[in-house]
């Protein structure tokens, strides 16, 4: 209470109005799937509030945007609960802040500075999160990922896209046997063909086109009805699993290695970096080639590789310690869209 006093008005006003803002930005954006704002509008909006929280703890509350991941399911959609929450990512865009993760993971699990980490890299794909809940290898149950803990029901949304299977089966010899249960994450993405496409059509249509192919890709599948979604051509690379029955994964490379044997689709351009060096490496690669590939991309996954410091790692209110977005730096286009919107 005393130190409440302390804090000026104007701050307590401010971080009021932001978190306010901030809300109704998240909700154009993961209810409505229509952001009136850049992305780094937005993420300037979260930076301040970070740094005022940052500076006066005592007002962060656990409900403050800077504690939660997405936002709750939205009506219509039956929801259906995480077995283990499906979080957020720490971005970082300078190669200082990087480095710094690295050290700090180090620090965390008391290694010598110099021992080398090993780390999986993979692009980050622009479009939305979801979970798929196989069980004796039948797909029970696809979702969003919601707040994190409560996602939306989008299983036969999901059950349009040709490359999820309905059933895992081992399509290689070295396949391990398919486990009792297998809660399996990954991006759904719309490529940026299919976006031009769609939004020329509803251009024509009159209708306000999509800010870019995440929303795109997100306001295609958190449809009422499967027959739009099989109208739009989606896609899914899987990067990662959550609750497993039945099976051991010891690292993350044998998780992106494992599911393709199972007939889910990876990313074929991921790779195992030795220390953090060549993650960085990585990311220089990768944006060299960014704009040749068919979908967006906003940087790249950093992730330790040793499952089991994942578990000493652990997480902290929304996102792990063991995983960094190493982003790209901004393009502008997002915001030139929505000047065009505006324009309609
Ligand atoms: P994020 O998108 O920065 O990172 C987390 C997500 O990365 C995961 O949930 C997953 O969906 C995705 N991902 C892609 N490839 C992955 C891989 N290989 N491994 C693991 N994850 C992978 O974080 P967020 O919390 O989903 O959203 C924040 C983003 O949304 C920011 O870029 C922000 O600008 C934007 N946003 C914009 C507005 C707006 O109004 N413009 C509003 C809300 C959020």
């Amino acid at each position: 209470e005393e130190t409440r006093k302390e804090i000026p008005p104007e701050i307590v006003e401010r971080v009021k109005k932001l978190r306010e803002e901030i809300e109704y930005h998240n909700y154009r954006y993961y209810v409505l799937d229509s952001p009136v704002i850049s992305d780094a509008e937005y993420d300037a909006l979260m930076h301040e509030l970070r740094e005022l929280e940052a500076k006066y703890p005592e007002l962060i509350t656990p409900d403050s945007p800077t504690q939660r991941v997405g936002f709750k399911p939205a009506e219509g959609f039956k929801e259906v609960p995480h077995r283990e929450p499906m979080l957020s990512l720490d971005d970082a865009m300078e190669e200082s802040e990087v480095i710094e993760f690295d050290r700090r993971i180090k620090r965390f699990l008391n290694l010598p500075e110099n021992m080398p980490i090993e780390y999986t890299v993979e692009p980050k794909i622009d479009g939305l999160a979801i979970e798929l809940v196989y069980e004796q290898g039948a797909l029970r149950v696809g979702a969003t990922r919601g707040d994190g803990y409560l996602g939306e029901d989008v299983t036969n949304n999901l059950k349009t896209i040709k490359t999820i299977p309905l059933r895992l089966r081992k399509f290689s010899e070295d396949a391990p046997e398919i486990p009792s249960r297998i809660d399996v994450r990954g991006e759904v993405y719309m490529t940026k063909e299919e976006f031009k496409k769609i939004n020329e059509e509803r251009i024509a249509r009159k209708e306000i086109p999509f800010a870019n192919p995440r929303n795109a890709a997100a306001g295609s599948l958190r449809q009422l009805d499967p027959q739009v979604t099989a109208k739009r051509k989606l896609d899914l690379f899987c990067y990662g699993v959550g609750y497993t029955e039945g099976y051991t994964f010891k690292t993350q490379w044998e998780v992106l290695q494992t599911l393709p044997k199972w007939g889910l689709k990876v990313n074929p351009m991921v790779k195992l970096a030795s220390n953090i060096e060549e993650a960085i490496q990585y990311h220089k690669e990768i944006q060299r080639i960014r704009d040749t590939l068919p979908y967006e991309i906003d940087g790249i996954v950093i992730k330790v590789n040793d499952l089991a410091l994942w578990e000493r790692l652990g997480t902290k209110a929304r996102s792990p310690r063991y995983a960094l977005a190493y982003k790209f730096q901004p393009t502008q286009s997002t915001t030139q869209l929505i000047d065009v919107v505006f324009q309609v």
